[in-house]
């Protein structure tokens, strides 16, 4: 019996001597800038001249680090060293794999401060998300490290009186991993380390705007014990690393979170046999949601509004569970879409690493700020704007918290996946009307009911058709081992990262029977 985990508490910030401990990180980090950082391959490092360069999203002048960039020479190198490694990592002993998981995990907690002062750098996080992002990514350490000890010896199966019959879980083979930017820690440590310990060899491709904090992964799981060319770190391009690696026939399987577009593209071409390949690739693959929250007409207007603002702002409405929809009862309706604006044009913008610790930062890139604002364009002919609708880059990528209210729940702003600090208000004239809405998309990732009324809680229970389903809540901040995550329809193969069935999808069974 594996010992129950609680999740890594969250930092209280208004606590001076915490506030202190992040300046004076944040200081420590600043006086890392700039430096440069090789590939792994092997446990070799190796330099390229071409280089991915990591920026501030909040100060673009400032960067972060300069990473060599992998092509496809050294993603072939790549793939033969973990083919090479996975010969023998398969059959290492799953508690040496998860005891590096348990290292690793309290070698971050020790460098907490440090790790949540560079997601501010690199990933533009405010205080409150960089350290949860942190802490997801502990969470997600301790928990795949836990289940690895629970699935290690395979799951019991019947046995008859003159044979003998086990069924257990084995390595895939070479895993291609393929993060995002927008939980640059946590998801990038999260699928990184689960196919590790299950007992593949990995080749981890992060998301070229924030590369860097996956070098300091690697660093950790070093001085964890893991041992060489189990993990290779060759950040590059998605469109020239990326699809070489999908379309490798060596790749047995890929671990891959991020958009609609990209996901759909590794499905069909990792669905193509290729020469001399000889098996079926798995894919693992979680995409983009169009999140709504669902306000009742019986309901706590208070916590609906502000679950609403948490849901839609918080990281500037950057995560794939981001609230980007609410439907309303037409009873409430202007009083909640009123609170709403209200709530909205009361959040700060501005730096994160300012002590003043603002709710709202940059968004990503240049090409992230440029989408939202035309996004913002359409919504002013689609809606009616009640907060925000503008945004300044001269500086970072700052784009206001944004709210257009009386869309058409058919609308381009209510049913694509904006990625940013806006969100759409409709009105249902009954709850059914507003499930109906609600499930309207080609997503289904996650969704919150706000209503009293039991029965009606129930009837979402059964017809709203999302991955995570909240009640009474905002619809974002899973937690590891509580809240397992995934969605439905296009938001992915909802393979529930964080949960009792993640690791699976990184083995295979086998059944042995002896006969006596
Ligand atoms: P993205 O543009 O799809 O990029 C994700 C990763 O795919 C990056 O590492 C990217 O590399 C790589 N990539 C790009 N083209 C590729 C190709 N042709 N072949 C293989 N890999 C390729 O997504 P993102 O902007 O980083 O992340 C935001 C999206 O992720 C949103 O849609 C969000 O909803 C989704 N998301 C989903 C979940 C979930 O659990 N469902 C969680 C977080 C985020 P480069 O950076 O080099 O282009």
């Amino acid at each position: 019996m594996v010992v129950e985990y609680k999740h890594e508490p969250f930092t209280d910030f208004s606590v001076e001597e915490n506030k202190n401990a992040l300046l004076e990180a944040l200081k420590q980090v600043e006086s890392n800038l700039g430096k440069e950082y090789p590939l792994i391959i092997g446990g070799e490092k190796v330099t390229t001249e071409d280089k991915i360069v990591s920026v501030n999203p909040a100060n673009k002048d400032e960067v972060i680090g300069y990473v060599s960039k992998a092509n496809k020479e050294l993603a072939e190198k790549a793939m033969k060293v973990a083919d090479e490694n996975f010969e023998w990592w398969r059959k290492s002993d799953p508690k040496f794999r998860a005891d590096i998981l348990f290292r690793a995990a309290s070698i971050v907690r020790r460098r907490k401060f440090e790790f949540t002062a560079h997601l501010i750098k690199e990933g533009g996080k405010p205080w409150k998300e960089a350290d949860a992002d942190v802490a997801e990514g502990i969470d997600f350490l301790e928990y795949y490290g836990r289940q690895m000890l629970e699935l290690k010896d395979g799951v019991k199966v019947n046995s008859r009186p003159i044979e003998h019959n086990k069924f257990n879980y084995i390595p895939l083979g070479v895993g291609l991993v393929i993060s995002p930017w927008n939980f640059l820690f946590a998801i990038m440590t999260g699928t990184t380390v689960a196919a590790m310990v299950t007992g593949n060899t990995v080749l981890l491709k992060p998301a070229s705007t924030t590369p860097v904090i996956a070098y300091k992964l690697m660093e950790v799981l070093k001085e964890a014990g893991l041992p060489d060319g189990v993990i290779n770190y060759i950040p590059g391009p998605g469109s020239e690393v990326g699809d070489y690696l999908v379309d490798h026939p060596r790749t047995r399987f890929v671990s891959f979170t991020g958009s609609r577009e990209v996901g759909t593209r590794i499905f069909e071409r990792a669905g193509k046999v290729q020469e001399g390949q000889k098996w079926l690739k798995r894919t693992i693959i979680e995409m983009g949601g169009k999140d709504t929250i669902v306000v009742d007409n019986e309901a706590d207007l208070e916590l609906a509004a502000q679950s609403i603002v948490q849901s839609a702002f918080g990281f500037s409405g950057q995560k794939c569970s981001a609230c980007s929809r609410a439907v309303i009862h037409e009873d409430v309706y202007d009083q909640v879409k009123d609170r709403v604006a209200e709530l909205t044009n009361e959040l700060t913008v501005g730096n994160p690493a300012d002590a003043s610790n603002n709710f709202m930062g940059p968004v990503i890139d240049q090409g992230a700020y440029d989408k939202i604002m035309s996004y913002i364009e359409i919504g002013k002919k689609e809606g009616k704007l009640v907060a925000g609708g503008n945004g300044d880059d001269s500086k970072g990528w700052f784009v206001n918290p944004t709210v257009f209210a009386d869309v058409d729940p058919e609308a381009r702003i209510m049913q694509e996946e904006i990625f940013g600090p806006v969100v759409g208000l409709t009105k249902a004239k009954d709850f059914d009307q507003a499930i109906e809405i609600a499930n309207n998309t080609e997503y289904g990732l996650t969704g919150a009911v706000i209503t009293n009324n039991r029965t009606n809680l129930e009837k979402a229970r059964e017809d709203f058709h999302v991955g995570n389903l909240y009640f009474n809540r905002g619809c974002t901040a899973a937690i590891v081992g509580y809240h397992p995550f995934g969605g439905f329809n296009m938001s992915g193969t909802d393979s529930k990262a964080g949960g009792p069935d993640y690791l699976i999808h990184h083995m295979q069974g086998k059944t042995t029977s002896e006969m006596f």
